[in-house]
């Protein structure tokens, strides 16, 4: 009793790890490497208790000791997760986890198996020339921006904590090295499977399938052809989240395949943002230089990398090649028509219409088209939509003032009430649906900028105001009504990078 007493305390983490007892090529072996003076600069409360964990217990230095991976928990079997990937169309055969180490997984409260993730943990065998490691300013908008789609209802990894290391990181200037611990349903990546099929390992290929079908989709197991269906349901997936990204103005910025979880999530959070004034043509990646991940290119892109996981698993979908590619297409192209319902379906939510008829797309359409021309905001001109009246014109003045020139938005509104005026639900009924779909608050760019610059100087003030915001986007904040404002001409970030 006494000696059980006397043992440092340590937080409990009941880990249960399906990758590691996968076959040895899946992954390889490593621990963390440890970081010279660990500091939890913030702990995801919710999550953690969501996962089950003791949040007091985290909160010690024992607990940041683990969450930077100087300290491995009972239980967890570090290893780095082998991938290829097409970067910019290129294919890279491998790629990997060079700075991030998969701890183990957690059975959370709802019965949902996590990843549970170190990104910046040191080395790896697949670190390449980088020096493993992640600095502040990218962990901290992975931190944010996770939390944001979170609040949103888009399918996302998490983070659980962010943990200065006390070390400096050489990038384009010194920079403080920072951990980000994340939490995924599933680090599997389209590039997963391209990283054996392209060795033509096609045993691994079925054995990593079968790690999907009964980890993510486990439906499939009992359809007449799995491994067809397992493609269907990851397109389903991919084409969901791609149209939820779009119609909060999120873009990505690096749609490699090995930025692509097999779980339909927003993962790898790197130079990406919520769009101000809209702009579909929009990227704020600095690689991005021909613009292949803008916000249009979104849905295109989300079919390309479908198609080279197709290929992957082209072995497994028929009798021969000829039946296999039939498979395949068939699955693909069942990709537009669910990108299509879920786009459409949510830009008439997001004007107010309760039902389809035709001619709605267009109207949609017509409003975007209207707000890229007139640069307006895209995430206020929602917002605002949804307190006008049906039959008062007079109530449009929050709308009209975001557009150059607001005469562009009376012909649409005009042509919006007609609208509405065929259908019967009550007007604060529809405003209430909404405000439901259409956020007030999104991290936009100088707000996550002014959440680094301060952490960089040691204040986290900013970002716990930003996080409170953006983590229940749809709730009127008066108090923070400022994280509404779009950035003024001198606080535009056109650029954002992703720190490797
Ligand atoms: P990302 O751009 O973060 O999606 O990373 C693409 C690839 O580069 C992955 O294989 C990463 O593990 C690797 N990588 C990125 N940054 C580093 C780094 N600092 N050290 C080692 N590998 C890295
Ligand atoms: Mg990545």
């Amino acid at each position: 009793m006494n000696q059980a007493l006397s043992q440092p305390v340590t937080p409990r983490f009941t880990f249960d790890n399906s990758y590691a007892r996968l076959p040895e090529v899946f992954y390889a072996r490593i621990e963390p490497t440890p970081v010279a003076q660990p500091t939890l600069l913030r702990l995801n409360h919710s999550l953690a208790s969501q996962l089950g964990l003791d949040v007091e217990l985290l909160a010690t230095d024992t607990g940041a000791q683990i969450l930077a991976g100087n300290l491995i928990p009972p239980g967890a079997e570090p290893l780095a997760m082998a991938y290829a990937g097409h970067q910019y169309g290129q294919f890279v055969p491998s790629l990997g986890d060079g700075r991030a180490i998969l701890l183990g997984e957690l059975i959370d409260r709802d019965g949902i198996r996590r990843d549970l993730h170190l990104k910046g943990s040191g080395r790896t065998p697949f670190s390449r020339m980088g020096d493993g490691r992640a600095v502040l300013g990218p962990v901290l908008r992975e931190y944010v921006l996770g939390e944001a789609m979170q609040g949103l209802g888009i399918p996302t990894t998490r983070a659980l904590a962010m943990v200065a290391t006390g070390e400096e990181v050489y990038r384009e200037r010194i920079e403080p090295g920072a951990i980000l611990v994340r939490v995924a349903a599933g680090h599997t990546r389209v590039g997963t499977f391209e990283y054996f099929a392209r060795r033509d390992d096609r045993e691994a290929v079925r054995h990593l399938a079968d790690y999907v079908i009964a980890r993510h989709y486990p439906a499939c197991r009992d359809a007449d052809r799995p491994y067809r269906a397992l493609l269907e349901q990851v397109v389903q997936r991919q084409a969901e989240l791609i149209a939820r990204w779009m119609l909060v103005g999120f873009i990505h910025g690096v749609m490699n395949t090995d930025n692509t979880a097999i779980s339909g999530e927003t993962i790898d959070y790197g130079p990406c943002a919520f769009i101000d004034a809209f702009d579909p043509k929009a990227v704020y990646s600095s690689i991005d230089r021909f613009g292949r991940y803008a916000w249009d290119q979104q849905p295109s892109t989300g079919l390309w990398n479908l198609t080279q996981l197709a290929n992957c698993l082209l072995p497994l979908l028929g009798e021969d090649e000829h039946a296999a590619q039939k498979s395949a297409r068939a699955a693909l192209d069942t990709y537009g028509n669910a990108f299509e319902q879920a786009y459409y379906g949510g830009l008439r939510a997001k004007i107010g219409l309760a039902d389809a008829r035709a001619g709605d797309d267009d109207l949609a359409l017509d409003l975007l088209g209207r707000m890229a021309q007139q640069q307006a905001d895209f995430t206020n001109t929602f917002r605002e939509l949804c307190a006008l009246s049906a039959d008062d014109p007079s109530t449009d003045g929050p709308v009209r003032e975001l557009f150059d020139d607001p005469g562009a938005f009376d012909d649409w509104a005009q042509q919006w009430r007609e609208r509405l005026a065929v259908q019967t639900q009550p007007e604060a009924e529809r405003q209430a649906a909404m405000r439901a779909v259409n956020p007030a608050y999104i991290p936009r760019n100088h707000r996550v900028q002014e959440a680094i610059d301060a952490a960089e100087q040691g204040d986290l003030a900013p970002l716990d105001r930003l996080l409170e915001v953006v983590s229940t986007p749809f709730d009127e904040h008066p108090d923070c009504i400022e994280y509404r404002r779009p950035p003024q001409p001198h606080e535009i970030i056109e650029r954002t990078f992703c720190g490797t």
